[in-house]
């Protein structure tokens, strides 16, 4: 079922989603499952599964270093399909313009209807790790604004080279990104955001956000998002905070600001067990807040470890 579809079921209820990352390769799926096992009694309607960006790795090849490229943490459509069966709940897979050629996409596409996946999150994806800038592969989109358009082609019928017939056409409930505080590289909030609105004018059909740590953020963002044009819903995406690295980690990385009173408990915690009580008690504050203002959805960045996402989610669903 689509994301939208469960959003106007629920009929104003704000429901319970969260974000899993693929294991590295060469681990075990189990590890997975044993995150995403105690979360389903909080009966997320869909669970989304990121895609990694591929990176550079060196092998030794007779004393001399190959370079070659990899991604660590492959098999996103796959989860997707595993975690739909053994739980029977929707997933969302990511899927990125960076490192994908158009017609790998449509190769990714046609893979996901066959699974019977209703729903895709578009994106662009961040620089590759040695890359200062964006850069789209040889083929590629650049910006997520054309993948949504060629998602949304699709889904009227057309392939990117061909005229095949579909039989059944696709019809992708399609997710897209938003930033309260603006993305890192747009020159002001506002240009942000009718770069925003260009992706829902492309088709997107919902809008998760960049974790935030103020909710002022989240509330201002909505309603210049609204002043704009975009009707779609927003869900807030929501990071507990871990360990006590995040506070130089988040700011540099997503360009994010953190609210003092934050900072000050985090500084004050002796350990990262103590950090990860003040994340889950900051995060709880928020979602109950949150809730209360009638979000759609409470949407969680659990990156692995689910017992912070279980704690929260334990006080409010
Ligand atoms: P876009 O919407 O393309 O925007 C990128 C930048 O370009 C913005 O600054 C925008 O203002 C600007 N822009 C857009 N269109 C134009 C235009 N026509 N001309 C000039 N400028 C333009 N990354 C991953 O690698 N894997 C994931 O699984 C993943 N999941 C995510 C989930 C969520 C909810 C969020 C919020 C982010 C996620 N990301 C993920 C990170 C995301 O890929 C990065 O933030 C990336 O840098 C931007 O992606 P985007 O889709 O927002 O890009």
């Amino acid at each position: 079922m689509k994301v939208t579809d469960h959003i106007s079921n629920a009929q104003g209820k704000t429901l319970f989603s969260f974000e899993i990352v693929p294991p590295v390769k060469g681990k075990n799926i189990q590890e997975l499952y044993n995150n995403i096992d105690p979360l389903m009694e909080f009966n997320p309607p869909f669970i989304d599964v990121t895609t990694s960006r591929e990176e550079y790795v060196y092998v030794n090849k007779e004393g001399l270093l190959d370079k070659k490229i990899t991604r660590m943490r492959p098999g996103t459509v796959g989860i997707c399909a595993s975690i739909k069966h053994k739980y029977n709940v929707d997933t969302v897979p990511h899927v990125l313009c960076g490192g994908f050629t158009k017609e790998e996409t449509e190769y990714v596409l046609v893979d996901c209807q066959y699974l019977g996946i209703d729903n895709v999150m578009a994106l662009r994806g961040d620089a590759m790790r040695e890359e200062q800038y964006f850069t789209p592969a040889k083929g590629g989109h650049t910006y997520a604004t054309q993948l949504v358009s060629q998602i949304q082609n699709l889904n009227s019928g057309q392939y990117l080279h061909d005229d095949t017939p579909m039989e059944n056409n696709a019809d992708f409930c399609i997710g897209v990104a938003g930033y309260p505080e603006k993305h890192l590289e747009a020159p002001s909030l506002q240009s942000d955001l009718k770069r925003l609105k260009e992706k829902v004018d492309a088709g997107a059909d919902y809008v998760v956000t960049q974790m935030f740590f103020d909710n002022q953020k989240y509330f201002e963002f909505v309603e210049a998002a609204k002043k704009m044009g975009i009707n779609v819903p927003i869900i807030p995406g929501i990071k507990p905070m871990a360990v006590k690295r995040h506070l130089q980690l988040l700011p540099q990385v997503f360009k994010i600001d953190l609210p003092q009173d934050l900072i000050d408990a985090v500084d004050n915690c002796e350990n990262n067990k103590a950090v990860r009580q003040v994340g889950i008690e900051w995060a709880i504050q928020q979602s109950k807040e949150l809730k209360k203002a009638g979000v759609p959805v409470l949407h969680y960045y659990s990156m692995g470890k689910s017992d912070n996402v279980y704690s929260i989610a334990k006080e409010l669903f």
